[in-house]
Parts: structure tokens; C-alpha cells; sequence
């Protein structure tokens, strides 16, 4: 599904973003606008040359995310994604650059994180009543869970960059949900590169990209989430460059029952959605489609195998970690540095 945030997750993610920037002067040379996309909502802030740009720049990103949505969703029928979830088995379909290389990079990650990003997971989603569909929420039987075990697995998929086109080799659906907002960010960063911007952040859906500075005194600075539900806390803020950051959580989008939280984010090899003490991880990379998926793939993983594959791969991740009296936090040594600032307990 492209892309399941609830209006309310937009708004307080937004909100602590925002309040750990509120203390900054503000710069008269930025200017700012925002947009719905995805099921989501993206905000842009830039250093133009000139004012006059703005309305450019607004019809640009539109016209991107809009082109974006038509070649990525779950929620549109139509999209090229769902064209090739109905292709026959065994056919090569032939698709766009685009969707070739975001399909390419997401099998990548899922053999870097030994199958926990997987997005083939689909259908296991929907049955947990997280799909676009958004069937409700009851905890499905077991057997249930078996039967669609067996349609899940990224290695049925096959990517053939030079001829672009994608082949699956069993009944299966693709679901890239968990790095597309990433990757949107990215492009949209990539368009403002085109038209040199030299000063910008691009955030869809609580995913960060940044170039430049906010301001001459200041470099941008983007609070992380404390994993509360119903209440609005930043946890920690960091300082960026030329950097991307996406927060993957069990905290926004989950159900109740029996007293036990099922979240949306799934583990492909069980079939259950997580069930560990990690609250959220943030991820920072280069590129916000790869800090996007790995920040599930580390929700996936749980606190201790997250943190070890993290500190392995030399990826900077902060963990939060949900304990009796609260939470407790650890990072790998790549995260220090963007750190500037941490909650009081
Ligand atoms: P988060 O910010 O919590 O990472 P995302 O929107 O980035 O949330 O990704 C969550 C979505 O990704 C789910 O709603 C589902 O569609 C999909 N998903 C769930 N589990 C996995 C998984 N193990 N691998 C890839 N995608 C997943
Ligand atoms: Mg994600």
C-alpha cells in the first residue's frame, strides 16, 4: 500500500519536527509549502534564488509525486505496480526505470537484512487489516498465516535492469509500502539538486532529506519522535547536512487485543507483526529510500539483531527501547555525530 500514515500520525510527527525547529530564527530567505501525497502529506523548505520560484517549484513536485504515485501505489488499481502484481507468472513485464531500480534496491536490502525487508509481505498485511483495503483489525488464525506464508519470498522475484522488466517466478504481490516514501523524497531532492537549490529539507510521511543549511547560524535540525501514543515528545534531535533520515515505530499505526499491540509492520518469516521491546528506530543514510527500508527492516530485526546488523553494516541507527519505567536508548557510533540534543529522562 502507498502509503498508510493516518492524518493524525502526519499532524504529531509534523508538530515534533517542528517544535524542535520553533527555537530557530526563522530565515526570511526560506520559504515553505506543503502537499498531500501518498496517503501522507510532504513539506518542503528552500533557499530559491528568487521568491517568484515558489509557485514553479510547487508545480514541479507535484507533478513528481503525482507521476511518482502513478508508477508506485497500492492504492491505485491502475498503477504500474499493480499491473505487474496482476501479470501472469513467469512473464518478463516490462516496466519503467524507475520502478526497476526502486524493485532492484528494495531485493538488495532484503538480502543485506537476511529477509526482514520484504516486499513481497503484501498479503499478510492485508490480512492483518493494515492493507489499503483496510479490512479491520482481528488476529487471523494460524492457518490463515501458514497459507499465505507460503506466497511470501523476494527471491521469487526476478529484476532485469538492462532490459527493464520484472518477472515473478510464483503467484506472489509487491507491496513497497516500507522504501517508496524514501525514494519519493529522494527524487523530489534530486529535482531541486536540477534546478540548483542550495538550502533544502523535503519530508514526505516523518521521511527527512536535507542539503545546505536553515540558516547562515544554523544547520537543519529534525527532532525524533519519543514513541508515546496520544502524546507529543521529542526524544532526541539531530543535526543534518547533506543527509536523509527515515523513523520506522510500533507506536502509530497498530491495533489492541487481549491486551497485546499488533503492529503494521510484519515480520515475513513468522507471519506476525513484531513482537519485541523496540518502540522506533531512525536511520540516517544517504539516501532516504535505503534509510526508509532499512529503518523497517531494524523494526523487523527487534533491538538486539537490529542493532548487531546495524553496527555490522556501519549504519547509523538510534534504537529506542521500550522498558518497564520508560524507555532506554542505544545508537551505533555512526548516529553520534547528529546527535545535538537528548530528552531529559
Ligand atoms: P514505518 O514508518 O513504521 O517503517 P512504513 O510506512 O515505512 O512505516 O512501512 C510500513 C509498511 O510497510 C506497512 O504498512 C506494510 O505495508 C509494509 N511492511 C510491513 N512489514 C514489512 C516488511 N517486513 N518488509 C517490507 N515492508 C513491510
Ligand atoms: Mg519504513
Amino acid at each position: 500500500m502507498l502509503l498508510r500514515k493516518t492524518a493524525v500520525a502526519f499532524v504529531v510527527f509534523t508538530i515534533v519536527v517542528f517544535l524542535a525547529l520553533r527555537s530557530l530564527n526563522p530565515d526570511p530567505n526560506l520559504i515553505e509549502f506543503n502537499g498531500a501525497t501518498m496517503g501522507t502529506h510532504y513539506s518542503i523548505k528552500l533557499s530559491p534564488n528568487d521568491s517568484s520560484e515558489l509557485k514553479y517549484f510547487k508545480s514541479a513536485v507535484d507533478d513528481l509525486l503525482f507521476r511518482f504515485e502513478r508508477q508506485m501505489s497500492t492504492y491505485q488499481q491502475h498503477s504500474e505496480l499493480m499491473q505487474f502484481n496482476r501479470y501472469p507468472v513467469g512473464k518478463w513485464f516490462p516496466a519503467t526505470k524507475e520502478l526497476v531500480d526502486l524493485m532492484q534496491e528494495s531485493l538488495l536490502i532484503s538480502e543485506i537484512t537476511l529477509g526482514a525487508f520484504d516486499i513481497t509481505v503484501g498479503p499478510l498485511v492485508r490480512l492483518w487489516g493494515f492493507g489499503a483495503d483496510h479490512k479491520g483489525n482481528k488476529v487471523p488464525s494460524e492457518t490463515e498465516i501458514d497459507d499465505l506464508l507460503n506466497q511470501i519470498g523476494y527471491q521469487y522475484i526476478e529484476v532485469d535492469k538492462i532490459n527493464k522488466a520484472l518477472k515473478k517466478q510464483k503467484q506472489l504481490e509487491v507491496d513497497l509500502s516500507a522504501i517508496a516514501k524514501g525514494r519519493a523524497v529522494d527524487e523530489v531532492a534530486h529535482l531541486l539538486d536540477s534546478m540548483d537549490v542550495a538550502n533544502y529539507m523535503v519530508e514526505i510521511g516523518g521521511e527527512v532529506r536535507t542539503k545546505g543549511r536553515r540558516s547562515v547560524e544554523r544547520a537543519w535540525q529534525i527532532g525524533i519522535e519519543s514513541p508515546l501514543i496520544g502524546e507529543r515528545a521529542v526524544q532526541a534531535v539531530v543535526s543534518l547536512q547533506q543527509d536523509a533520515m527515515a523513523s520506522s515505530g510500533d507506536y502509530r499505526n497498530f491495533f489492541e487485543s487481549g491486551g497485546v499491540r499488533y503492529s503494521h509492520t510484519i515480520d515475513p518469516r513468522t507471519g506476525y507483526p513484531v513482537r519485541h521491546q523496540l518502540a522506533a528506530v531512525t536511520v540516517i543514510r544517504d539516501s532516504t529510500s535505503e534509510a526508509d527500508a532499512l529503518a523497517t527492516a531494524f523494526m523487523v530485526l527487534g533491538p538486539q539483531e537490529g542493532y548487531d546488523l546495524a553496527l555490522k553494516e556501519s549504519i547509523a541507527a538510534y534504537f529506542i527501547i521500550k522498558e518497564d519505567s520508560g524507555f532506554t536508548t542505544k545508537m551505533t557510533p555512526q548516529f553520534k555525530p547528529y546527535l545535538t540534543q537528548v530528552a531529559t529522562p
